[in-house]
Formats: C-alpha cells, sequence, structure tokens
C-alpha cells in the first residue's frame, strides 16, 4: 500500500511491467517470472532462485555486485545493529532473537529491485488483464458471499465496497494469489543490502513488531519481494497505519479474517482521503478539434468547466456532481478512450502509483457495481516501444533540445511526456503525449531535417 513499492511488486509478479506508460500491477503467483530470471549470470547460480550475481541497473552504487556480496557478507551484525530499533518499538528479545534466528539475506531480490523489463505493457493489456469476467463475476460473488461485513465496512468506513473488493481482486484475484516470499526475511535484506536500506529498516521493523504483537504468525506474513503482504497487499509500515481489529478477536488480521482485512483496507482509503459518496472519474468523449494540450493530467477543473469545452460522459449522461473537479487523462492517448478523473483516482493512485492500475482498479470497481466496459476502443494497433526505443525516442528529443528533465533512461516520465507533447505540438501532431511507436516514428522522420530549438 505505499506508493513505489507496489510497482516493485509488479516486476516480480508479471514480467512485462508499465515503466514506459505510467505503471501498473497485477498478482500472480510466478514470482520467477520476472524478467531477472532468464539473466545471464557471471555468479554461477545454483537454481533459478538465486542471485544473478550482476550489478545492478540502476548504477546504484549499493547495487553493484561487489557491494551486494559485502554486504550479504555483513548481514549477521547489520541484523545485530538494529535491536536497539526495535527495542525501542516495544519488541522483546526474546521475540527479536526468535524472529532473526537463522535468518540470511535473499539476495534474488537484488535482481528485482533492479529489473528493467524490455517490454512493457499498454494500457490497455493491462485493463484485460486485470479486469476480466472471471474476475468481474467473482467480485459479484465475494460481495454477495461477505455482504453483512461490506455492509458494516461501509456504515463504518463510508467507502465504496465495490473500490475494495477492486482492490482485492487485482491484488491477490480475491486472497487466490499472493506471494509466498516471507516478508520479515526480505525486508530483512532490504534494510541491510542494496540502495533504499533506510526506507526498508523501517519495513522490517515493522514486520516485527507485527509478529511480536501477535497481529500475524510468520506463516501468514508472506508476499512479494519487496514486503507487500496479504489479499491487499499491505505494507508492514502502511498495517501499522491502517489495521484494524474489525472482527474484535484482538488481532489484526488482514490476511485470513475477512472482516479485518475489508476495514483496513477501507480504512486505508479513507485515511488517503476517498470523497465518500464520490466516483473515481468518468469515461468522456472529447469534442472535435480539442485541445488535447489540456489533457496533461495536471489540470484540475469543475466538471461543468470540462463540460463548456463541450466534453460529454461516454455514456451521455450527465455528471451527478458538476463542481467536482476533475483532470483530463488519455492513457491510450488521443486514438483512445478519455478520462475525467476525481479525486478518488489520486486516492487510488496513493494505494498504488500506477495510473494504468489505478485506472483498472476503478474500472472492476464500476463494472462489480453492474457497469459497463469503455465504450471507446483502444488504439490496438499502436506499438509499444522497447526499452531501447523508449532510450531512442528520449535521446531524439533532446537532440531536438527538448528538455525531458535528465538524461535518457528509458522511463517514460512527466517531463518526458511534456516534451512530447511539446515536439508534437510544433510538428502540426495532435500533442497527447503518447510514447508509442507513432510518436517514434515521427520523431524518426522529422530529426534529421529539424532544426534544434532551445
Ligand atoms: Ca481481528
Amino acid at each position: 500500500m505505499t506508493g513505489t513499492l507496489r510497482i516493485f511488486t509488479a516486476m516480480v509478479l508479471v514480467a512485462p511491467v508499465l515503466a514506459g506508460c505510467g505503471g501498473g500491477l497485477s498478482p500472480g503467483p510466478s514470482a520467477s517470472a520476472g524478467p531477472a530470471a532468464s539473466r545471464v549470470s557471471a555468479y554461477a547460480p545454483s537454481g533459478p532462485g538465486d542471485w544473478s550475481g550482476t550489478s545492478g541497473s540502476s548504477g546504484h552504487p549499493d547495487m553493484q555486485a561487489d557491494m551486494i556480496r559485502a554486504a550479504a557478507a555483513n548481514f549477521g551484525s547489520c541484523l545485530q545493529r538494529m535491536w536497539p530499533l526495535a527495542a525501542r518499538r516495544g519488541v522483546s528479545r526474546a521475540s527479536f532473537d526468535t524472529y532473526t534466528a537463522g535468518l540470511t539475506p535473499d539476495l534474488k531480490i537484488m535482481d528485482f529491485m533492479d529489473a528493467q523489463p524490455e517490454f512493457t505493457k499498454a494500457p490497455w493489456d493491462y485493463v484485460d488483464l486485470l479486469v476480466t469476467d472471471s474476475r468481474i463475476s467473482r467480485g459479484r460473488e465475494v460481495l454477495a458471499q461477505y455482504k453483512p461485513v461490506f455492509d458494516a465496512v461501509e456504515r463504518a468506513y463510508g467507502v465504496d465496497r465495490h473500490v475494495v473488493a477492486a482492490i482485492w481482486g487485482i491484488e491477490s484475484n480475491y486472497s487466490t494469489a499472493i506471494g509466498a516470499r516471507s516478508v520479515l526475511r526480505s525486508t530483512a535484506t532490504l534494510a541491510c543490502v542494496g540502495r533504499r536500506q533506510n526506507y526498508f529498516r523501517d519495513e522490517f521493523l515493522a514486520a516485527l513488531e507485527i509478529l511480536h504483537r501477535g497481529d500475524l504468525t510468520p506463516d501468514q506474513l508472506k508476499g512479494s519481494w519487496a514486503g507487500a503482504f496479504g489479499p491487499t497487499q499491505f505494507m508492514p509500515t502502511s498495517f501499522k497505519r491502517f489495521a484494524v481489529d474489525f472482527d474484535g478477536d484482538g488481532r489484526r488480521d488482514v490476511v485470513s479474517s475477512v472482516p479485518d482485512l475489508v476495514a483496513s483496507t477501507a480504512n486505508n482509503l479513507k485515511r488517503d482521503k476517498w470523497g465518500i459518496g464520490q466516483s473515481w472519474g468518468y469515461e468522456v468523449v472529447l469534442p472535435r478539434g480539442f485541445d488535447y494540450l489540456l489533457a496533461d493530467g495536471a489540470r484540475m477543473m469543475p466538471l461543468r468547466d470540462w463540460e463548456r469545452l463541450g466534453i460529454v460522459r461516454a455514456n451521455r449522461q450527465a455528471f451527478p456532481h458538476p463542481t467536482a473537479r476533475a483532470s483530463l487523462v488519455l492513457p491510450g492517448g488521443a486514438r483512445g478512450p478519455a478520462f475525467l478523473m476525481l479525486d478518488n483516482f489520486r486516492a487510488i493512485l496513493r494505494y498504488n502509483p500506477a495510473e494504468a492500475y489505478a485506472l483498472a482498479i476503478g474500472h472492476l470497481a464500476d463494472r462489480l457495481r453492474g457497469g459497463a466496459p469503455f465504450v471507446q476502443p483502444w488504439p490496438r494497433d499502436e506499438r509499444v516501444l522497447t526499452s531501447a526505443e523508449r532510450h531512442e525516442l528520449q535521446t531524439l528529443l533532446v537532440a531536438r533540445g527538448y528538455d525531458i528533465g535528465g538524461e535518457p533512461n528509458g522511463r517514460i516520465n512527466a517531463k518526458t511526456r511534456k516534451a512530447l507533447r511539446a515536439f508534437q505540438s510544433a510538428n502540426g501532431l495532435i500533442p497527447d503525449g503518447f510514447a508509442g511507436g507513432s510518436a517514434l516514428d515521427s520523431l524518426r522522420a522529422t530529426a534529421a531535417s529539424a532544426t534544434p530549438r532551445r
């Protein structure tokens, strides 16, 4: 449930990730399917679960193979250095010793941490993958089966049950697909090895607290390599902040107790400022000649102001709350469906900061409620860029004098999209900032003849 970590999760669980399109997440038990699994090793690993022995692609000094080896060699003393911090949190020496006894670093995680997928998924592939007929029908069954729980949770937290069910469905296919790594071992590894030790020290200590307090057993505390666990993928620190004991048995069991996991997930969304009684967003149709520079995902205006620009809902219904503020998002560029995103979309993004993921959550929630599929088609003929092509696109933008906010790195962020919009605008193209095959083709076609501008 915390930001960046969920994208890391995606890299482990589903090989192709949206590094180019904004991110995304899908659950799945196939932890070995990650792109790092096929990497050629210089370390002579003895099995597919072993670290490749190679330096990470981030170039971070702590991800150099020698540094990883040295940190792994010091793992035991690193753990012991965390004892005073654990003690300060009320963890007993007995608990600390019990749970850290025999703990070894899981270096395979270093491969996952710096994994750079060669191919990314298009947003439409993400939505297709995550919002399936079976996930919709199973979700409706789950809502019916646990209706008293959802009724009580909705009364207590005011968060739409369909969104909570959608998160449950997308994060773990309703508890049927949860990672198998020990969260304590993963977070201990990340707290002592690699490029985010400070961040993960807190996660490791929070995981220890969970075990010491008895909210969960070590057997329950299993999940992704980045430490997210349970059907709705709590991080240990977000568990501390948001988990509640809704069934009143004294334990905050977000893994096996449906009341606890549903209520804790609703509480997380509520504390992330979920607006009661509001949607996450609407599919909309743009008028002919629309100024696509307005669709930058950042400009917030009341829905009625967007209406004045000629935008209507795709199902032609009126906006229920015309004064609600929204931003215009085109996940698949100008040839795909458009969406006006309300504040609740941002609440979902706080849960997992990946646009296609948040769209899938919102859409699955609508479908669980009985809503229809998207009306407008996706541009399925649009080529998804490879890592090398994303790099090339950025390099061409820089060569043309556009600022991508740093060196080309193959990651299409907001600055790159802004630069792409500026290029498209200056060259008579629709400025939708969509970094696909056609954008790269147009950059290639104009790069040679055009004059660099600054
Ligand atoms: Ca409980």
